[in-house]
């Protein structure tokens, strides 16, 4: 997968680098949204002499780096940097820019200055040991306080007024002309975390071109057969690989009743959406054994099973719980239906 943590703190990190040789100790920079991108910049702004106000309409910080931790927090990958940037795909030249500046490893280094210590899992992901992101956020939240960086909660941006910039906040309306302004306010998924996406348009009418918002790391609708989907829904599919075009992803994948979801899914999301964009399905093969040459796998299939059926000889061997059938998974077509899910139903990322 992206590794999304990695990325915006990348990008935060990189641009606060430009930016801070023109900083003076006078300059007061205000930073909107602390989540990681958010936080990132604030550090990196006091670091430079910066006077920094961070900004959040949530009751506390940094919610969805919290949520992300529940399930195990993925700060980044080990793998070569050259493959890594692959994950990329067409945004490949300009992350290239900030990740130079800002590498996996040096995320990893940063997050053991924090006191975290980390480790690398069996697929190359790495963790912090905590695996949850609450120490991360607590002891950030500490160094950032000593930098002497400011923090607004329930205040939420609401667009400019005669140059202002304008916040709500439980005390009333606030407005503030500070030297410069970082916007770090997330996509649009989660947005009871506080990312809510509704900012797209008060930058649309300043003149700003924004990307429109689009779905990504989710999982796919399948057309499963009910009687698959009541013998499978909920089986995990482990080491598998996951192939769509030319990319392939290895790693888990989950049947759902919905369809299916997991890293593997996840990693080649964006891809598989375009085709479902332009062509309204998409095909993904899976194969379940990809460590196993064609050849051994014929060889242990024509020796004598005894009374055990095909599909049971396979389940056995893909640690199904039950035998699938037919033994082997056919690519499987996705319906036309892919858009953003519904609020916080697909809790895939
Ligand atoms: C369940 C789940 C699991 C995840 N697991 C991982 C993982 O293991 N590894 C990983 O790398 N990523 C993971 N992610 C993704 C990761 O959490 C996000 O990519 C990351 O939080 C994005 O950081 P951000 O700072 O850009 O945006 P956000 O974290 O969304 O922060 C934006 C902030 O802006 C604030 N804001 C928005 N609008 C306004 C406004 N108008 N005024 C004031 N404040 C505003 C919001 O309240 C929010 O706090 C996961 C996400 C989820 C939901």
């Amino acid at each position: 997968m992206t590794t999304p943590i990695a990325s915006a703190a990348a990008s935060a990190q990189s641009h606060a680098m430009q930016q801070s040789p023109s900083l003076t100790t006078s300059r007061t920079v205000h930073v909107i949204g602390a989540g990681p991108a958010g936080l990132m910049a604030a550090e990196r702004l006091a670091q430079a002499g910066a006077t920094v106000v961070v900004h959040d309409r949530m009751p506390s910080v940094a919610r969805k780096l919290l949520m992300a931790g529940r399930g195990g927090l993925n700060l980044t990958h080990s793998e070569p940097l050259d493959r890594f940037m692959t994950r990329y795909g067409p945004a490949q030249p300009t992350a290239a820019a900030w990740i130079d500046r800002f590498t996996p490893a040096d995320l990893t280094d940063w997050v053991e200055a924090l006191g975290q210590e980390t480790f690398v899992g069996s697929s190359g992901r790495v963790f912090p040991k905590a695996m949850k992101a609450s120490p991360l956020v607590r002891a950030w939240l500490a160094r950032l306080e000593a930098q002497g960086v400011q923090i607004h909660t329930r205040s939420r941006w609401s667009g400019w007024r005669d140059g202002a910039l304008v916040f709500e906040t439980p005390d009333g309306e606030r407005l503030e002309r500070p030297d410069a302004v970082v916007l770090a306010l997330g996509g649009a998924s989660w947005p009871r975390l506080g990312s809510d996406g509704a900012w797209a348009p008060w930058l649309e009418a300043q003149g700003a071109s924004v990307s429109p918002f689009r779905p990504a790391n989710v999982g796919f609708d399948v057309a499963w057969s009910a009687l698959f989907r009541d013998r499978f829904a909920g089986q995990p599919l482990k080491g598998v690989a996951v192939t769509h075009g030319d990319r392939t992803a290895r790693g888990e994948a989950m049947i759902a009743r919905y369809g299916i979801e997991g890293g593997a899914i996840y990693a080649l999301s964006a891809a598989l959406r375009t085709t479902v964009e332009t062509e309204e399905r998409a095909e993904i093969q899976i194969d379940l054994k990809p460590d196993v040459a064609v050849g051994q796998l014929t060889d242990r299939l024509s020796k004598p099973r005894g009374k055990a059926s095909l599909s049971t000889i396979c389940a056995r061997w893909s640690g199904w719980s039950r035998p699938p059938s037919p033994c082997c998974m056919r690519p499987v077509p996705c319906p036309p239906r892919l858009g953003p899910w519904p609020s916080g139903s697909r809790p895939c990322r």
